[in-house]
C-alpha cells in the first residue's frame, strides 16, 4: 500500500479491525491459502520461508472484506522490504531501493548491523518495527548518489 492518507475514522476502524477476531480468522485463512509459506518473489524465485509470517494488505479498498488478492503472505524480512521499497529518493522521487534484488542486499546489510540473522530470526518481540527500518533507507537512489558523487557532493550538502 502506498502513502495514501486515511481519515481519523478510517484509522480507528483499521486499528480495531486488526486487533479483533474477524481479522485473526481472515489472516489465518489467507495463511492456509499460501500454504504457510512466504509469497515474495525476488528475480522470479519464491522465498517460501515458513517462519515469522505476516499478512500484508496490498490495498485497503475492501478492508474488513478482503479478497485473497488484496492480501500477501510475507515472512518478516520481506514484509519489511515491501514497506521499505515504497520509500522514495529525495532527489528524483523514484523508489530508493529500486528493485527487489538491490533491496534484499540492502536489508541484509542493515539487519547485519542490527545483529539480526535472517536465517535464524529472533522472536517477534526482538524484531524492529517497519518504521525503524524505513528510517534506514538511504535518502537518495543509487543513480542520484552516483550523480552527486561525480560532482563531489552528497545529498546533505547538495
Ligand atoms: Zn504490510
Ligand atoms: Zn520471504
Ligand atoms: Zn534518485
Amino acid at each position: 500500500v502506498g502513502r495514501e492518507r486515511y481519515s481519523r475514522e478510517q484509522q480507528e476502524y483499521y486499528r480495531k479491525y486488526l486487533s479483533g477476531p474477524d481479522w485473526r480468522a481472515r489472516k489465518q485463512a489467507r495463511m492456509v491459502a499460501a500454504g504457510h509459506r512466504c509469497e515474495w518473489y525476488t528475480a522470479g524465485v519464491r522465498c517460501g520461508r515458513r517462519t515469522r509470517l505476516c499478512v500484508h494488505h496490498n490495498t485497503y479498498e475492501r478492508l474488513g472484506a478482503e479478497n485473497d488478492a488484496d492480501l500477501d503472505v510475507y515472512c518478516w524480512p520481506h514484509h519489511m522490504l515491501e514497506h521499505c521499497m515504497w520509500v522514495k529518493c529525495q532527489r528524483c522521487q523514484d523508489p530508493c531501493l529500486e528493485d527487489a534484488t538491490r533491496a534484499e542486499h540492502w536489508l541484509r546489510i542493515v539487519l547485519g548491523v542490527l545483529g539480526i540473522d535472517q536465517d535464524a530470526l529472533p522472536a517477534w518481540t526482538n524484531l524492529p518495527n517497519k518504521e525503524v527500518l524505513m528510517t534506514q533507507v538511504p535518502a537518495v537512489c543509487s543513480s542520484c548518489e552516483n550523480y552527486l558523487l561525480e560532482r563531489g557532493m552528497n545529498w546533505a550538502n547538495s
